[in-house]
């Protein structure tokens, strides 16, 4: 196998973000929402090595329960508004920044992986 340079770490970060290949950058790095296509449909990049775990998720969750109850608490200082507003904020709040941030960390840690160990994908 020819060693081609990789991309720079922003580049390949960015991919990851956009849910790409990190490789190239074209082929999806998902088949459904989170579950990673066994390869890139371009390059041909394995994703089924692949070992992020719970990684993502406790980044997302971990933003999430610190984003929420601090948004919360400073429209309840400023606002005060009835409680029924809160649960309309927030409930619904939590839920969309936790299913939507957690395939854009997952993207991250895919390609981040891909970066820092250099073996790893390259395993036939
Ligand atoms: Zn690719």
């Amino acid at each position: 196998m020819t060693a081609k340079k990789k991309p720079d770490a922003a580049t390949i970060l960015n991919r990851g973000i956009k849910c790409r290949c990190p490789k190239c950058g074209k082929g999806k790095l998902f088949q459904s929402y989170l579950k990673p296509a066994p390869k890139c449909s371009n390059c041909g990049l394995k994703f089924d090595q692949w070992v992020g775990a719970d990684g993502p998720s406790f980044f997302v969750m971990f933003l999430v329960i610190i984003v929420v109850p601090v948004a919360a608490l400073v429209v309840e200082m400023r606002y005060a508004p009835e409680p029924w507003v809160h649960v309309v904020l927030w409930v619904p709040l939590t839920f969309i920044l936790s299913l939507g941030l957690l395939p854009i960390f997952k993207g991250m840690f895919v390609a981040l992986e891909y970066k820092n160990k250099t073996d790893f994908f390259s395993k036939k």
